[in-house]
């Protein structure tokens, strides 16, 4: 049980690899991020942004065009059940260095006919204080994908909430692997019949990545990087990504999969709040 509160308290905050902090902290965040704003989301999603961004920041879409985004904090198929607050726009937002090193990992993904696929990026703050008032109310509406086997009351015991994640540092992306020629994926629809994330990929939501052995955000120990129990392509899926993103600069964070951070990141100790916009 204590691994699975693990898991999920890095998730919603997430130390994710990082120092956690206690609930009371207050992130820092950069001058620049915070008089970076606009409140106008634009009606084009990409190449052009119309926000300006903090200086060192990007939209990974003008880096990097091929890598394929399915941002799901800007959707409501993520373990809320709804847009979180902060995601204006479904883009994926980094740090400049993170991802022209994240271009060079989908050219190397590519040469083996495969294409990145991004699901969250650049995270602001007031997303990570969105998934807090989350924890503290009784909705499960999403319980039945992402976290199946346990409980939400006891995912959250105090002290493991408040902590800033790596995502808001804007060098940590969640992402998996798609096989070229990319497959359609039907959208999801509100209010589906929910599938458990560690169920068969032929069963679980029809995502059109590889098989990783479990979906995105599913926690549970079967998505830990290394777990027993996944089979052998699953496991030479899950190996692949590691060692694409490792030839790129970026670690993998064990108890999750998906989740990877630049090692040499521009801002290894702000967290911004700007929106993804
Ligand atoms: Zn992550």
């Amino acid at each position: 049980m204590r691994l699975l509160i693990v898991t999920l308290a890095c998730a919603l905050l997430a130390a994710c690899g990082t120092t956690r902090v206690p609930a009371s902290s207050s992130p820092s965040v950069s001058p620049s991020a915070s008089s970076a704003l606009s409140p106008s989301p634009s009606p084009s999603l990409s190449p052009s942004p119309s926000v300006k961004l903090p200086d060192g920041f990007v939209a990974l879409s003008d880096v990097d065009s091929s890598i394929l985004e399915d941002v799901r904090y800007a959707t409501p198929h993520n373990f809320v059940g709804r847009v979180v607050n902060g995601y204006e726009r479904p883009r994926c937002l980094l740090t400049r260095v993170a991802a022209e090193a994240l271009h060079r990992v989908q050219q190397s993904a590519q040469a083996r006919g495969y294409s990145l696929k991004v699901y969250d990026c650049y995270r602001p703050q007031r997303a990570v204080d969105d998934f807090v008032r989350w924890a503290d109310n009784p909705d499960q509406a999403m319980k039945a994908e992402f976290y199946p086997q346990v409980d939400k009351s006891q995912l959250f015991p105090d002290g493991y909430i408040g902590g800033p994640t790596a995502h808001s540092r804007g060098s940590t992306l969640d992402l998996t692997l798609v096989a070229l020629p990319a497959a359609a994926q039907r959208a999801y629809r509100p209010g589906e019949p929910l599938v458990s994330c560690t169920s068969p990929a032929g069963q679980r939501f029809p995502d059109d990545t590889l098989d990783m052995g479990t979906g995105f955000d599913c926690f549970d120990p079967l998505a830990h990087t290394a777990a027993g129990g996944i089979d052998q392509r699953q496991r030479a899926n899950r190996d692949l990504l590691v060692g694409l993103m490792a030839d790129g600069g970026f670690t993998n964070y064990p108890k999750e999969w998906w989740h990877y951070t630049l090692d040499h990141e521009p801002f290894p100790d702000t967290y911004f709040d700007f929106p993804v916009a």
